[in-house]
């Protein structure tokens, strides 16, 4: 039977790239998601750092479901706007506002910011806690530029403002945003994908599996 661990998220995107990582990884785990435990409700994301964030969702998910659970606090760090959204990147415009909202509100706050000093970066910090109570913290960072428009339809968030540096380079040609890079080209070199990445040789020690 295979070991059974919770991604306690209700982003379909997150799971499904999780999902790919570990099956690309050949590991024997089952992810599961919210969906897939007893609903419980949802902690408030309090403190001011992603580790903090992740740590409060890890937990949670681990004191209701039971399994191991995985959580990841993530956001999108300018840096002429001092490393902010940060921890706030979903809710920048404000609770009820969306996606569109949030990046024209920082294209806004950097519009007299010119090139090369419209440098950002996303952040995700992803928290294993394990059924005996151990805690571990991966982090992985996508350094790069904020355009001046939006460009693409792929991703989600901030991702059709954001040209990575490592993308430049790999596509060599004019830099595509993140929304014009399919979900495979975004995972190779986005944040989420190397804390994801960083956390496999956790759950293969924690979980007893074979790498
Ligand atoms: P979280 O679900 O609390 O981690 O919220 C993270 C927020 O940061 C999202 O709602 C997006 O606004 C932003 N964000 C995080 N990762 C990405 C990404 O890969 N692309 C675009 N925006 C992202």
């Amino acid at each position: 039977m295979s070991a059974k661990v919770l991604l306690a998220t209700n982003n379909a995107k997150k799971l499904t790239e999780l999902r790919r990582i570990v099956a690309e990884q050949g590991l024997d785990v089952e992810i599961l998601s919210l969906r897939d435990v007893e609903a419980y409700p949802e902690p408030a994301e309090t403190e001011w750092s992603f580790e903090g964030n992740a740590l409060i969702k890890a937990r949670a998910g681990f004191e209701h479901s039971g399994l191991a659970t995985l959580a990841d606090d993530s956001g999108l760090c300018v840096d002429a706007l001092n490393q902010m959204p940060g921890v706030r990147s979903s809710r920048w415009a404000g609770p009820q506002q969306d996606d569109q909202a949030n990046l024209d509100l920082v294209l806004r706050q950097i519009d007299d910011v010119d090139e090369p000093a419209r440098t950002a970066s996303f952040v995700s910090v992803v928290a294993l806690v394990t059924a005996d109570g151990q805690e571990v913290i991966t982090r992985g960072e996508m350094v790069g530029q904020l355009t001046r428009e939006p460009r693409g339809t792929n991703g989600f968030g901030y991702d059709p403002i954001f040209v990575a540096d490592d993308q430049a380079v790999v596509a060599g040609v004019q830099p595509l945003t993140n929304a014009e890079l399919s979900a495979e080209q975004k995972d190779a070199i986005s944040h989420r994908g190397r804390a994801l990445r960083a956390m496999v040789p956790h759950l293969v020690r924690v979980l007893d599996l074979e790498a």
